[in-house]
């Protein structure tokens, strides 16, 4: 009925946000705090055409921690916010792709 996008508004030949979220498909790398001083990386966004177990085995043998995949998150113990970037770039991963919080 409706050829509005819901997204943006714009008349769906016009708009360009299935476009945008292909090219800005960002790996989300986030640490979290949990019980007991227990801190976790995790790394979410992954493009479907990736295998995240490939990356989190490489990442594990890397980083020299234990991780685990969960719903397509890969879940990392440790801190590793500060390395990650520089590992998924060589894993074929573009800076301005990945984005740390
Ligand atoms: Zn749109």
């Amino acid at each position: 009925m409706s050829d509005i996008c819901p997204k943006c508004g714009l008349n769906k030949e016009l708009c360009v946000c299935e476009t945008l979220a292909k090219e800005k498909e960002k790996i989300r790398v986030s640490g979290i705090k949990r019980r007991y001083g227990k801190y976790i990386t995790t790394v979410g966004g992954l493009s479907k055409d990736v295998d995240p177990k490939k990356i989190l085995k490489e990442l594990k043998t890397r980083l020299a921690c234990g991780g685990t995949l969960k719903d397509g998150i890969i879940e990392l113990q440790g801190n590793h916010k500060e390395k990650i970037t520089a590992i998924l770039k060589k894993l074929g991963f573009q800076e301005d792709q990945i984005d740390v919080s």
